[in-house]
């Protein structure tokens, strides 16, 4: 039969080790963070290539227009230059076409420049999305294989929580109630090791605490070497326990 000490540091290693597991079987595994982390860098990529593609055809059309409204001014300026009687309305009307035709020129190299924007941009979105697909797919096959092993996970969990119980019935209820008051403190680990902070050899040994760092006395190793005694660290008041090194 083992020391109630030993039933103790048992205890706690299978409650941590429960809570690894369970905080695995609730979360996402690492290599699916990463690739849900790939998976949202990638939309946002596409999102801001879809605005960019949709801007550059605004501008686009937006030019086209401008230049259907000044060649139809130019219609009209041409179909005037038969009306003019005078030299003056003939050199003003011949500055207006100029103009009208110089402005088409601006916005034809506009709307050239709008629409490569638009089609540099339609062309990387089409890269993306093909990415995307392939990338959907692998997050896809990384799901199915993780809740493939989920269940071997819980059924570990069950068999942490069924060591638990009957690791918790070795204990005397005093001692169990004080263990579970100090995990509830110290969120989840209610034992510290001791450890030798000199292992030099030379001139006294001197233990630690090894959650805490403050001393142990000596007397209190010697005690919990013998008699597996149940004693606490002066400071943080953890269950001590002789660790591999102390
Ligand atoms: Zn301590």
């Amino acid at each position: 039969m083992n020391s109630p000490l030993d039933s103790i540091v048992a205890l706690q290693g299978t409650l941590s080790r429960l809570a690894e597991v369970q905080s695995r079987l609730n979360g996402i595994p690492d290599s699916m963070r990463e690739l849900h982390a790939q998976h949202s860098a990638r939309q946002t990529e596409i999102d801001a290539l879809e605005s960019a593609a949709a801007e550059a055809a605004k501008d686009r059309r937006t030019a086209e227009s401008a230049i259907a409204d000044t060649q139809e001014k130019l219609k009209h300026y041409q179909q005037q230059i038969g009306l003019v009687r005078t030299q003056r309305e003939y050199a003003a009307l011949l500055q207006e076409i100029d103009t009208a035709k110089s402005s088409v020129k601006g916005l034809e190299e506009q709307a050239l420049q709008a629409l490569e924007r638009e089609t540099k941009a339609q062309g990387e979105l089409e890269e993306q999305r093909e990415a995307f697909r392939e990338l959907d797919a692998a997050y896809g096959e990384e799901m199915k294989r993780w809740e493939a092993e989920k269940p071997g996970v819980a059924e570990e969990a069950s068999t942490l929580v069924a060591q638990v119980k009957e690791l918790e019935g070795h204990l005397t209820p005093g001692l169990l109630s004080r263990f579970n008051r100090l995990l509830a403190r110290t969120r989840g680990e209610a034992l510290a090791a001791i450890k030798l902070a000199d292992r030099s050899g030379r001139g006294p040994q001197i233990w630690s605490c090894g959650a805490c760092n403050f001393r142990v006395r000596p007397q209190i190793v010697v005690e919990i070497r013998n008699q597996g005694a149940i004693l606490e660290c002066d400071s943080c008041k953890r269950i001590l326990y002789l660790g591999a090194e102390a």
